[in-house]
């Protein structure tokens, strides 16, 4: 499931939403679809750091294109 990190241009809020399809996401805030999205943070890996506090990060699963995520084939991490 991609999810994806969005800024709306009009309020400058930042969100993050599921894709799915050709779903066109909208601002939780104002309802603007004018939107800039941002680098995917890969589903679930990141931003947990309840377990053990440390993240884990793989540094030679692909340098280039998503850091955070800990799969080389992660369907968010293809970049179109
Ligand atoms: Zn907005």
């Amino acid at each position: 499931m991609p999810i994806y990190e969005y800024k709306c241009n009009a309020c400058k809020k930042k969100f993050e939403t599921l894709v799915m399809g050709s779903f066109k996401p909208q601002c939780p805030d104002c309802d603007s679809q004018d939107l800039a999205r941002l680098m995917s943070t890969c589903g679930f890996v990141s931003k947990s750091t309840d377990a053990g506090g440390t993240p884990q990060v793989t540094t030679s699963a692909g340098a280039s294109g998503c850091g955070s995520c800990t799969s080389t084939n992660c369907s968010s991490c293809g970049m179109g």
